[in-house]
Parts: C-alpha cells; structure tokens; sequence
C-alpha cells in the first residue's frame, strides 16, 4: 500500500512575533470554531481520495495548534482516525509554544494519540524573546518541557533560532548549552538563522531608514562571519553531546529524526488541510487557498439551498497553484531536495524513480562541485560534503536542469 503523510494547518497564534510571515493570525473564538467546521469538512471530504493510502506521520502546524480549545484537537484526531488508516506506529506531532499549553492540555493531546511535540522556544534568554516579540518566558518554556514528559511526550523537538538582534556567538553558544543541559535531553533540536522576511515588522525595522533609530533596529543583526560560526559551532557542540545532523537544520538524538519532515525531502505523497497547506499527491503539487473567509464560506455553501454542492466540487473550490509535475521537474525536486540531508540522495532511488542513470542526466554537475571538494560519491549515494552544505544554495542550484 502506498504511504502517506498529513499535515493539519491551524493559523491561530495569541500575537504576531515581530519577524514571522507564517500564515497565522489572532482570530477571536467565533472564527476558531468557523475554521474548524471547515476544516473538518475538508478533512472528511478528502478521506476518500487517500483510501488507497496508509498513513505514516501526521503534523499539526501553524500558527500556534495549542493556542486552541484542546478539544478541537481531539476533534481532529478522531476525525482522521475514523477516515484515514493511520498506522499504528505513526509519528503525530503538534507544534506547541510555551505558555500556551497547560498540563491538561498536554494529556489531552496525549490521549487523543499525538505522540511527538514540537516546542517553540527560539532562545533561552528572555531579553532575546521580548526583541523577537514572544509571547513567552524561559521559566515557560521549562514549565512547559517538564509538564510534556509528565504528560507522556517521550519525542519532543527544542526550536531554537540563531542570528537574532544583538546576539553575540557566547549568546548563541549559551542558549544551546541551556537545551543540551535539559533532564532528559530533547531528542530532537531544529536550530535555524533568523532571516528578515518581507512583510514583517522586522523587515521595516532593518530597512525603512525611518525605523533605524529606534531601539531595537540599534541592535544590529550579526554579520555574516559570526553567523556562520553560530552554524558550526551548533554542529560541534550537538556532535559532542550525541546529536548527528541529518538535514542542514535539524538534528536527532538516536533514531529521533523527524518522518515527516524528511517526507517532504524525499519527496514522497502529502496532503495538506487548513489555509495555505500544500500537498504533493501522485505527482501533483497543489495548495489551498490563504484567504481565511473564502476558505470557511467554500465549505458552508452546502447549507445554502441554492447552492447545493458536492464535497468533490468544494474540495476544487479550495485547491489552486495546481501544477503536474513533468519528470524533469521531478527529478530536479529529487535533487534539491534529497540533497538537504545528510545522507544524500540514493543512486538506486534515482534509477527505479525515473528509468535512468544518475550520472546519465547529472554527471557534469556531480563531477564539477566534486571537483570544489563541495559532493562526493559513495557506491549508492550522492551527497554534499561539510563544505557543500555550508553552501548549499549554490550547490542545490546546480542541480536545475
Ligand atoms: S508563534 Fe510562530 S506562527 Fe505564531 S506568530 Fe510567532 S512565529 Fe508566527
């Protein structure tokens, strides 16, 4: 049977962090629930298409999913449990930001078979938080980590994010050292660069000249030097205390690494529910609408007598950016992709993937970056080298036909 992954959006968040450009908004409880008939509309309508399709990881997202009446949630899970065959052993994680999920709302989550949480922390200093414009506390975090292994959560991801205003490589070097400190230790850690996104307040901050005098645009971000070294220096320091880095960002402990995520690197089928989620199913990749109030009234129209439609027809309401992907565009995807991990992609793959040889379609650009010291070759892999992943961008780049 063909295998799957599940991803739920829920785009609701308790304020707006001064560099996110996620689609996620402060919605009072009125539209919460209004979302959430929709979506559980979608997710039922959506069932029969998977069918064919066992269920290997589940991700809930956002925004901020504990932001929300745990009950919801449990909603969800039923639903999917009910519709979808959901393998026994799947990986099910939520995103979870601290001081948004109590105790309660941990077991909840727990009893309704999410398995794996994902914490938001970000950074362990809380002048950092308040420059990022969390709505959190470090004291909340904790709380927050040590209710989750009381809860059962026996998976749990640490967020931190690198690069921030101000900080300064001891900064960064402290933060990392406060979630390796943790009892027990995360078994995973995603550790990211900030980047200035268009579109949010920190974007005008660091470049609207009417904006950089006030105070926190006085906190310059780190060059490019100090950024880099907080990269290696997240590499070493996880390295020596048992994390291994399996994609440029994250790192596992063991066998911890995320499923779900490395479904999108491998570029296997996907489906995606709520505002703005993607899917990739049999080679299609498509998205859901963003807008919030179309998406709930694409879904309510059944109720209006003159406008009968069926579950089929409102699913397409709220599908677009459809596109069938050409088998270059696939191998390409094959590529990029595959190459964010540290294992590469595998020569066996490509060739039962596509009928050809690796080396048939890209021997020049292997030979050429193996040449820079930047991707080597072993019998069944291709992968970038240290050097290669720290340019990765390039590298990947090299690989559009
Ligand atoms: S909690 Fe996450 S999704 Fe919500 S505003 Fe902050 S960064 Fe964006």
């Amino acid at each position: 049977m063909k295998k799957l992954g599940i991803y739920v959006h829920i785009p609701f968040c308790i304020r707006k962090c001064l560099y996110c450009d996620f689609l996620s908004f402060s919605e009072g409880e009125e539209r919460r629930a209004l979302y959430f008939d929709a979506l559980k509309k979608e997710i039922a309508y959506s069932a029969k298409e998977c069918s064919g399709y066992e269920t290997e990881s589940v991700f809930i997202g956002g925004g901020t999913p504990t932001s929300v009446d745990p009950d919801y949630i449990t909603e969800i899970m039923k639903l999917l449990k009910d519709n979808y065959n959901i393998l026994e052993n799947a990986e099910i994680t939520i995103e979870c930001n601290p001081g948004t999920a109590d105790f309660s709302a941990l077991k909840k989550y727990r009893e309704a078979g999410i398995n794996r949480l994902s914490i938001g922390l970000q950074s362990a200093n809380d002048d950092e938080l308040k420059r990022l414009g969390r709505i959190h506390n470090r004291k909340q975090f904790e709380d927050c980590y040590q209710n989750a292994r009381m809860a059962g959560f026996e998976n749990v991801n640490v967020d931190l994010m690198s690069a921030l205003p101000g900080q300064k490589i001891s900064d960064w070097e402290n933060n990392l050292n406060y979630v390796l400190g943790l009892d027990p230790k995360p078994e995973h850690i995603s550790a990211y660069s900030l980047i200035i996104e268009e579109g949010t307040p920190f974007y005008d901050l660091y470049n609207d000249e009417a904006c950089k005098d006030c105070s926190l645009a006085a906190l310059p971000l780190p060059d490019e030097d100090t950024e880099r070294n907080m990269y290696y220096l997240t590499k070493e320091l996880l390295g020596k205390k048992g994390y291994h880095r399996y994609e440029i960002s994250n790192y596992a402990a063991g066998t911890y690494e995320c499923l779900h995520n490395k479904r999108y690197w491998e570029c296997r089928d996907y489906i995606g529910f709520g505002i703005g989620a993607a899917s990739l199913m049999n080679g299609v990749r498509y998205s859901n609408i963003r807008d919030m109030s179309k998406y709930i009234s694409c879904f309510t129209k059944e109720d209006s007598v003159s406008d009968i439609k069926s579950g089929d027809e409102m699913l397409k309401d709220i599908r677009e950016n459809t596109e069938k992907l050409t088998e270059t565009a696939k191998m390409e995807e094959f590529m990029f992709l595959g190459l964010r991990m540290t294992k590469g992609v595998s020569i066996k793959e490509f060739r039962d993937k596509f009928g050809k040889e690796i080396h048939e379609i890209y021997g020049n650009v292997i030979s050429s970056l193996r040449e820079e010291g930047l991707l080597e070759v072993t019998e069944d892999s291709v992968r970038l080298t240290d050097k290669g992943m720290d340019v990765s961008n390039y590298c990947m780049a090299e690989f559009l036909l």
